[in-house]
């Protein structure tokens, strides 16, 4: 499919010549996103790239993708690890950059956001505000849009939740280019179907998310993050149910192995601080008052020792949390290039140790090690499927299919982050059934008779 000349110069039109790039080189960055190379779906060069600049703009854009039925690829920050953003048939990206004003009233702690604030920038507002947007989905870069649209989660979310904890109100282009208002500032709002968690989570596939109000809460002044190492991979996940179980409730609480953090560290060139333990948990803690936070080390620490923690290390200081922190949030990156996928499989938190030990049976079977970290506090391990190059690529997905089946074995799901995207539409119809894909297409219809928006996504082909 070539696009039509008529169709590029009525875009122009809406959004100035200077906002649809049709040049290859400048559009290159757009072609991808963060999905690893071996399981990302090829893009396809017959591609535009529009900018709109409002509201306005982008049900203009649509209206006319609608009118010559081109589709059009809605794109954040390009985050997506499963090939969500990767615009896989002839047509547009609609690129949200330009949407990115941000206001942040105070008195009613909500942030008045555009879709292409970065995750970066809405944490920075807030705080010059004295307010604190707690959910932190890994990359900054990601935009606000991009978070709503796949419902993104991260390490806080044992506290505050996922991103659809945090939408009051929303506004959503259709794929007729209709603008959708739906809720606003309230915490509570009863009128009619709370139609913004049909687009929450929806990736990209029912609507353009142009605009959102979003949660804020109070900054918690007083912080401190507790690692605490242990010798045995069970005492490590049973002190983390058991934490739980005391009412505390941290900001995060992660898991990770000492290779796994030493991998991490030795990619940023620093030293992991800790000389004992081989497992660790991560306790992040946020409170108004220090009292709180001390009480909270303290039951921690006994909740541990019983358990056969072994001597907790305490950070206090701001720039020793970070330092910590910094080398948990990389282990991302020093894996990166070395990985075939990325999983992000979460199961009940109760069955949290069974599932890594199964995931360990895996190991030992292929002799290969499966890098595992993440949010225990909520269930959620990412584990990283190495690019082995003495496997086949059918070797390698019949290892991610192994680990998929134990984590739906054990009541869980294949993901409770990244999405559906590209990579995973091959497993929808066995996991989620045929009366879930025939309901959602049913939506799909309705919404987007025409099929314009980000085709080829979620849904698995008839
Ligand atoms: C280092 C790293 C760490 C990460 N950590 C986490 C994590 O902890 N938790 C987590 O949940 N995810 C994580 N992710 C995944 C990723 O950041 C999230 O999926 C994020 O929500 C994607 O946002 P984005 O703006 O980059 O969207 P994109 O990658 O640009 O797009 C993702 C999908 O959303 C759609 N989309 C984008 N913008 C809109 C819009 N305005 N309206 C409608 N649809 C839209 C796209 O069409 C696509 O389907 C991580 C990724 C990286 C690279």
């Amino acid at each position: 499919m070539v696009l039509p000349r008529q169709f590029i110069d009525e875009l122009k039109s809406v959004v100035g010549d200077k906002w649809v790039v049709e040049d290859l080189v400048a559009i290159e960055r757009y072609l991808y996103d963060e999905t690893a190379p071996p399981v990302r779906p090829s893009a396809s060069r017959e591609i535009i790239v529009v900018k709109p600049g409002s509201i306005d703009e982008v049900a203009n854009v649509i209206k006319i993708a609608n009118k010559y039925r081109v589709p059009v690829y809605p794109r954040g920050g390009g985050t997506s690890l499963v090939g969500g953003a990767v615009p896989t048939k002839p047509g547009i990206v609609l690129s949200l950059e330009r949407l990115d004003r941000i206001y942040i009233d105070v008195e009613s702690m909500v942030a008045e956001v555009e879709a292409g604030v970065t995750l970066g920038k809405l944490i920075e507002e807030a705080e010059k505000h004295g307010l604190m947007f707690p959910a932190h989905p890994g990359d900054e870069g990601a935009y606000i849009g991009g978070l709503i649209a796949c419902n993104a989660g991260g390490s806080r979310a044992v506290r505050t939740g996922v991103m659809r904890n945090y939408v009051l109100g929303l506004e959503v282009v259709l794929p007729t280019g209709d603008i959708l208002k739906l809720g606003g500032k309230t915490i509570k709002n009863n009128m009619g179907y709370n139609l913004a968690h049909l687009f929450i989570g929806s990736e990209g596939i029912l609507g353009v998310i142009v605009k959102a109000y979003l949660r804020l809460y109070p900054k918690w002044r007083y912080t401190a993050t507790a690692v605490i190492p242990f010798n045995s991979r069970s005492s490590a996940f049973r002190t983390a149910r058991k934490i739980l179980s005391t009412g505390l409730i941290p900001l995060a609480i992660e898991y990770f192995d000492r290779q796994v953090i030493e991998t991490s560290a030795k990619y940023l060139r620093v030293s992991w601080p800790i000389d004992i333990g081989q497992y660790y948990i991560m306790i992040v803690l946020a409170e108004p008052v220090e009292e709180t936070v001390l009480v909270e080390l303290e039951l921690i620490d006994r909740v541990a020792r019983e358990e056969g923690g072994l001597e907790p290390f305490v950070f206090q200081r701001e720039d020793e949390q970070k330092n910590v922190l910094k080398i948990r949030s990389e282990i991302y990156s020093a894996l990166k290039s070395s990985t075939f996928d990325i999983l992000d499989t979460t199961v009940p938190i109760g069955v949290i140790d069974r599932f890594i030990e199964m995931v360990n049976k895996i190991e030992e079977k292929y002799r290969i090690w499966l890098p595992t970290y993440g949010h225990v506090g909520d269930g959620n391990v990412h584990i990283h499927i190495l690019n082995y190059p003495n496997f086949t690529q059918d070797t390698l997905e019949k290892i991610r299919d192994e680990i998929y089946d134990i984590a739906i074995q054990l009541g869980g799901t294949i993901t409770g982050e990244h999405g559906i995207g590209y990579t995973r539409k091959r497993y929808v119809r066995k996991l989620l059934g045929n009366t879930w894909v025939k309901t959602m297409k049913m939506l799909k219809y309705v919404l987007d008779p025409n099929n314009i928006l980000n085709p080829d996504k979620v849904l698995p082909e008839d």
